[in-house]
C-alpha cells in the first residue's frame, strides 16, 4: 500500500490549463474520489498518477518515490477504465492472468492469485467462459479481477461503472467499496458522478476548471462547502440558491430578496457588520425545507406548489415564490397538489450564505472579502 501525493502539479496542453497547481494527499488505503463535472482535469489528474500524462509542473509521488520520470508499468498501479479492454478471444482465466504472465510470475503464483481474485469477486464459476458470454455487470468485474490479481500498491479507476445501467452501478458500486474494506489498498476513483462519489468516498476532492475546491468526508462537503460550486455540486437534489441583501443589526439583522424575509443566524452575526448592505447568496437544501411555521431559529416563508413528483415516502415539490423556483422534498403524507400555496419553514442552522461575487461561503468567524 502507498500514498498518493500531489505537489503543486500543473498539466498544460498548449494553452488549455488541465490541472491548475493541484496540492493533494491520498493517505495510504484510503479511497480517495476525484469528483467534478466533464472538462475539470479529474481524469488527467488520474492519468497523471498513472505515468499516462507527462507533468507540466510539480511532482507526483506514490510511497516516498516521485515517480514524474518512471514509466507506468515500475508504478506499482493498477488501472480499471471505463471500456472493459478485455481480451475477446480469451477466457476469463486467461483474461485475469495475461498481465502476470508477461510479467513472468511463477505458475503455481498466478493460479493462486487468479483463484483469490475469482473468489474476492464472484468469477469463480464464470472463469471457463469468453467475454462475450458474460454481462456488462461480469466484464466489469472482469476488469476488476485483473487489477486485483497485479496486487498493486495502488488502484486507479477512471468512471468504472459508466457503460452499466441504473441497476448494475448500484450493486457494482457496492462491490467496489466492498472489495475496497476488504483489500484496504489506497484507491483512486474518478466520477463525474456526485452520488457515486458520496456513497463511495473515504474523502472525496472537488475539481472545476483544473483547480480543487475543497476535500473532505462527504459528510463535511455536505454540511460545510466552502463555496457556492462546491455546495450546488454536492447533494441532490441540488441546494437551492437565493440572492439576498443584509441589512439591521443584532437581533434585528436580516436577509431580504427574492421574497424571502430570513433572519440572519446567531452564528453569523460576527460577519454582520461587514455583510450589512451586501448583496449575497443564501443557500439551504431541499431536504430541509418542510412545511409548517416559522418558530425559534427557524425562517419561514409562502411558495407555490407549481409541480409536484411523487416518490413514494417523500414528494419532491417545485415551488415558486416571487419568480424564484425552488425544491423542496417533504414527506409525502403531506398529499400536496399543484396550485397549492404552502408555508415552508428553513432551521436558520441550515441556512448557507454565500458572497455573491467570489462564492465563498461566509462564515461568523471570517470577515468577508472587500468585493463589494
Ligand atoms: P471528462 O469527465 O469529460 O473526462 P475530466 O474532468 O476528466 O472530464 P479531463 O479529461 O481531465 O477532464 O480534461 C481537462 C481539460 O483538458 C479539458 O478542458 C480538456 O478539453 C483538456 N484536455 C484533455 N486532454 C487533452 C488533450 N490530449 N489535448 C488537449 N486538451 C486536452
Amino acid at each position: 500500500m502507498a500514498t498518493v501525493t500531489f505537489d503543486h502539479v500543473t498539466k498544460k496542453y498548449g494553452e488549455v490549463v488541465a490541472v491548475d497547481d493541484l496540492n493533494l494527499e491520498v493517505n495510504d488505503g484510503e479511497f480517495m474520489v476525484l469528483v467534478g463535472p466533464s472538462g475539470c482535469g479529474k481524469t488527467t489528474s488520474l492519468r497523471m498518477i498513472a505515468g499516462l500524462e507527462e507533468i507540466t509542473g510539480g511532482t507526483v509521488r506514490i510511497g516516498d518515490r516521485v515517480v514524474n520520470d518512471v514509466a507506468p508499468k515500475d508504478r506499482d498501479i493498477a488501472m480499471v477504465f471505463q471500456s472493459y479492454a478485455l481480451y475477446p478471444h480469451m477466457t476469463v482465466r486467461d483474461n485475469l492472468a495475461f498481465g502476470l504472465k508477461l510479467r513472468k510470475v511463477s505458475k503455481p503464483e498466478i493460479e493462486r492469485r487468479v483463484k483469490e481474485a475469482a473468489d474476492t469477486i464472484q468469477l469463480s464459476n464464470l472463469l471457463d467462459r469468453k467475454p462475450k458470454e458474460l454481462s456488462g455487470g461480469q466484464r466489469q468485474r472482469v476488469a476488476l479481477g485483473r487489477a486485483i490479481v497485479r496486487e498493486p500498491a495502488v488502484f486507479l479507476m477512471d468512471e468504472p461503472l459508466s457503460n452499466l445501467d441504473a441497476k448494475l452501478r448500484v450493486q457494482t458500486r457496492a462491490e467496489i467499496a466492498r472489495l475496497h474494506q476488504r483489500l484496504r489498498t489506497t484507491m483512486v476513483y474518478v466520477t463525474h458522478d456526485q452520488v457515486e462519489a458520496m456513497t463511495m468516498g473515504t474523502r472525496i476532492a472537488v475539481m472545476s476548471d483544473g483547480l480543487l475546491q475543497q476535500v473532505g468526508s462527504p459528510q463535511e462537503l455536505y454540511d460545510h462547502p466552502v463555496n457556492k460550486f462546491v455546495a450546488g455540486f454536492i447533494g441532490s437534489p441540488a441546494m437551492n440558491f437565493a440572492t439576498v441583501t443584509a441589512s439591521g443589526t443584532g437581533d434585528a439583522a436580516v436577509l431580504t430578496g427574492s421574497g424571502l424575509s430570513i433572519p440572519l443566524p446567531l452564528r453569523l452575526r460576527a460577519a454582520a457588520d461587514s455583510v450589512h448592505g451586501k448583496t449575497l447568496i443564501a443557500g439551504f437544501r431541499p431536504e430541509h425545507l418542510d412545511i409548517g411555521d416559522a418558530g425559534s431559529n427557524v425562517a419561514g416563508f409562502q411558495a407555490k406548489a407549481d409541480v409536484v413528483e411523487y416518490l413514494g415516502n417523500d414528494e419532491l415539490l417545485h415551488l415558486s415564490l416571487e419568480g424564484l423556483d425552488l425544491v423542496a422534498v417533504v414527506s409525502s403524507a403531506h398529499l400536496v397538489r399543484p396550485g397549492d400555496v404552502l408555508s415552508l419553514r428553513l432551521p436558520l442552522d441550515k441556512l448557507h450564505l454565500f458572497d455573491s461575487e467570489t462564492g465563498e461561503v461566509i462564515r461568523g468567524d471570517a470577515p468577508v472579502a472587500a468585493t463589494a
